[in-house]
């Protein structure tokens, strides 16, 4: 907090970690990354063309469209229960929940709202966009009332990730330290061969191997949660359906990808998200995969060609233009070289909910 007696500006993240690194050595990448996006996130709202980077839900309407549609059609299958709670984690500046909701009240779903978010800034957009929303910090609070609908849109990239690598003597975690005033990766100390997933023993040296702990346990109350109130989840975001080597860590600023230490806490950084992990953790904790698939297929499944041309149609009778742009936004959504193949669907429901669409 800033001290309303002076003018001292407060400390950069950067120095905060400095100061953290020469009095108690190397710090965790999870670490570096948890509390870099805590301060990225919580000062700013950082989407837009004006910001760091752009989402599907600030590209078109269609895509919170579709995500109602599909909670709307198994929500009517599942008999239509009451109370029942839309939950979305991280949600950004509303634009996907306001799309949402508006499709699930014209077809008879007015649920109560609920946001998971860490950010102040990001919380009062949420705020003027969804007022009836309740907020919290986290899962723990939601109610436990009914089933849950639950959407994470680029919600689990953001999340702390942690690095193993094979060094010359066995796996070891990959940590930031200092080189002068720089940070630079070295390797912990401590022996890291029991946290290596299985199959990556006998990998090359260095090879890394990226988890996400956070990204785990938030899966699995996701699951949890499923199998106490009934419900379904839909996480969509970057990453690979199936477990890969290597480091996806990354920071964007200004819509350009710019190095991981150049400015922490000023930067987002995100990691690619494990989407065969994520699917995993969920079975085994008693959810059932509904489906995964790419945002391209699954959109298109969802109808979004047809929805696109009723609003081109609608638009084209006040401008042509306005019918391209629309064309050109469904083409960012799903085309293979844009986000379609990047970004992933994963869907989960309760055991005893119906098949949801799209897949
Ligand atoms: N879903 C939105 C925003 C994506 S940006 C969209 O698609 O436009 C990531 C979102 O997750 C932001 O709202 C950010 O504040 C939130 N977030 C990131 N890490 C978080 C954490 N650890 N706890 C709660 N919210 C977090």
């Amino acid at each position: 907090m800033p001290d309303a007696q002076s003018d001292r500006q407060p400390d950069s993240q950067a120095d905060v970690f400095r100061r953290l690194i020469r009095a108690n050595g190397p710090i965790s990448l999870a670490q570096y990354m948890g509390e870099s996006n805590a301060r990225y996130y919580d000062g700013r709202d950082p989407l837009g063309s004006v910001g760091d980077f752009i989402t599907a839900p600030e590209i078109s309407q269609m895509f919170g469209e579709l995500i109602g549609l599909w909670l709307t059609d198994l929500w009517v299958r599942a008999g239509r229960p009451d109370p029942v709670h839309y939950v979305e984690l991280g949600p950004g500046r509303g634009t996907l929940a306001q799309d949402a909701l508006r499709v699930a009240s014209a077809h008879g779903l007015a649920p109560q709202v609920h946001l998971v978010e860490g950010s102040h800034a990001l919380r009062a957009a949420q705020s003027s966009a969804l007022p009836q929303a309740k907020h919290h910090h986290d899962l723990s609070t939601l109610p436990d009332d009914g089933p849950i609908l639950l959407v994470a849109n680029e919600f689990f990239d953001a999340l702390p990730i942690r690095q193993l690598v094979k060094s010359e003597s066995g796996w070891r975690e990959r940590m930031v330290g200092l080189e002068g005033d720089e940070f630079v990766f070295v390797s912990g100390d401590k022996p890291m061969d029991a946290a290596v997933p299985d199959g990556w023993s006998d990998a090359p040296q260095g090879s890394v191997v990226e988890t996400s702990p956070a990204s785990a346990a938030i899966a699995s109350e996701i699951a949890d949660r499923l199998v106490a109130q009934g419900g379904a989840a839909l996480i969509i975001d970057y990453g690979s359906l199936s477990t890969r080597a290597g480091s996806t860590l990354q920071a964007l600023k200004a819509h350009q990808k710019v190095d991981v230490f150049a400015a922490p806490g000023e930067a987002d950084l995100t990691a690619h998200v494990d989407f065969a992990t994520l699917a995993d953790i969920a079975e085994r904790q008693g959810a059932r995969i509904v489906g995964k698939t790419t945002q391209g297929a699954w959109l298109r499944a969802m109808g979004i060609d047809a929805r696109a041309q009723i609003l081109a149609q609608k638009s084209a009778a006040r401008s042509s233009d306005q019918a391209a742009v629309i064309q050109r936004q469904r083409d960012r959504l799903v085309a293979d070289d844009q986000m379609g193949e990047l970004f992933k669907v994963l869907a989960l429901a309760a055991p005893h909910w119906p098949h949801g669409a799209g897949f």
